[in-house]
């Protein structure tokens, strides 16, 4: 296996990159790991993971811009595999406002329904 970084213990995603729990890989590279979301919000749910351990987005640093963005171009490359070419949704959820709940980094990818729902409900 080529170089990893040390996985965080007790981070589940850290898990599914060293294949201690299954998941539905769509692709992987030396950097990055694609996956089917367990609990599927739309026909297409992707989650596109760095393999290197990072809570969130708010904890990027400017080194890790290159695997960032080899993220969101690999996100739409694999969305029109998947058959979103009508478009898609790419979501990062950021901590506890922002609705995070497993703290490695990760790209949301939702397609496949002819048009997908709102993105936010206007609060009340
Ligand atoms: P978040 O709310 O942190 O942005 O999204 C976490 C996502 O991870 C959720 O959509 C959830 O369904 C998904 N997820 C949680 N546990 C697992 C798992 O064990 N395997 C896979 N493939 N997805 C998971
Ligand atoms: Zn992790």
């Amino acid at each position: 296996m080529p170089h990893m970084p040390p996985a965080h213990t007790d981070c589940l995603f850290c898990k599914i990159v060293a294949g201690e729990i299954p998941s539905r890989k769509v692709y992987e590279d030396d950097q990055i790991l694609v996956f089917h979301d367990i609990k599927p919000a739309a026909p297409v749910h992707l989650l596109l993971i760095p393999k290197k351990h990072i809570a969130t987005l708010a904890d990027t640093t400017p080194e890790d811009a290159p695997v960032l963005g080899h993220i969101l171009v690999k996100a739409a490359e694999l969305a029109k595999e998947h058959g979103c070419e009508a478009g898609f949704r790419t979501i990062v959820n950021v901590g506890k406002a922002g609705g995070q709940e497993v703290y490695h980094v990760h790209l949301h990818v939702l397609g496949g329904a002819p048009r997908l729902g709102p993105m936010l409900t206007p609060p009340a």
